[in-house]
């Protein structure tokens, strides 16, 4: 099986998983560059997996669904092209060979999913959209801070090599942010001269791994007391758990 994240607009990745024969795409905003890889590789479109409702994740569909008669998954709950299979929490679908488990995470959006799975051979797979990214996470539009941390704490409790797939380069960008929260994580800041030597070449910082976020994600670090102080640096009436995530999110959205 290989693993290719397909640049898309600006920051997108759209990420195609082949068994060399057969293809899956997921988050297709645009059906362009996805028919341009499917040619170059010489492969058949299987399935195509949404994980929400955003135009920069969904505007492909029709195309390719159209071009290819690939068979569609997206959320239950949000506003899809269709046709499509609807996919719930606890959802199993088997593609190419593989399965895949789905994850309600709200947050990002309120209907928002995720799509986890063992790949044989190689380390599990995580395409997570715009919930969790390499060292930051998806914005607030729909969901409270409640529901991304309950969805983030899920994520972060996948086994440690699993691939973290996510729909956007946004890692310098985050990584700016979270070494303003913990300027002395050695773990961080060795971490950005990767990011960067990558970016200088033009090339994907992703996928990430689980094991990596939980040491360097400060969105998947707000039970640890040195990032409690830090962000009660930024506003002293955070304490509970949610009220510290929602204060470092305001933050990060500020900054
Ligand atoms: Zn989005
Ligand atoms: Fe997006």
């Amino acid at each position: 099986m290989k693993l290719i994240p397909i640049p898309a607009f600006n920051d997108n990745y759209i990420w195609m998983l082949h068994d060399g024969h057969r293809a899956l795409v997921v988050d297709p905003g645009d059906a362009q560059p996805v028919l341009a890889a499917l040619t170059q590789h010489e492969l058949t479109l299987d399935s195509i997996l949404v994980t929400h409702h955003h135009g920069d994740h969904t505007g492909g569909v029709d195309v390719l669904r159209q071009r290819t008669g690939a068979q569609v998954y997206g959320p239950a709950t949000e506003d899809m092209p269709e046709p499509l299979r609807r996919l719930v929490n606890g959802d199993v679908i088997t593609l190419l060979g593989l399965r895949l488990e789905v994850l309600l995470v709200p947050g990002h959006t309120t209907g928002h999913i995720a799509y986890w799975g063992q790949v044989p051979g190689a380390d599990p797979v995580l395409f997570c959209g715009d919930t969790l990214f390499s060292a930051g996470c998806g914005r607030l539009f729909e969901g409270t801070p409640a529901q991304m941390l309950a969805s983030l704490t899920r994520l972060a409790a996948l086994p440690d090599a699993t691939r973290v797939c996510c729909a956007h380069e946004y890692t310098l960008g985050s990584l700016r942010f979270a070494l303003a929260v913990e300027p002395d994580n050695a773990d961080l800041l060795a971490y950005q001269k990767h990011a960067q030597a990558l970016r200088q070449q033009l090339l994907p910082t992703l996928p990430s791994s689980i094991g990596l976020e939980k040491a360097v994600n400060p969105f998947l670090r707000t039970h640890l007391p040195s990032l409690v102080h830090a962000v009660q640096q930024i506003d002293p009436n955070a304490h509970d758990p949610v009220a510290v995530f929602a204060a470092l999110r305001t933050w990060k959205d500020k900054f």
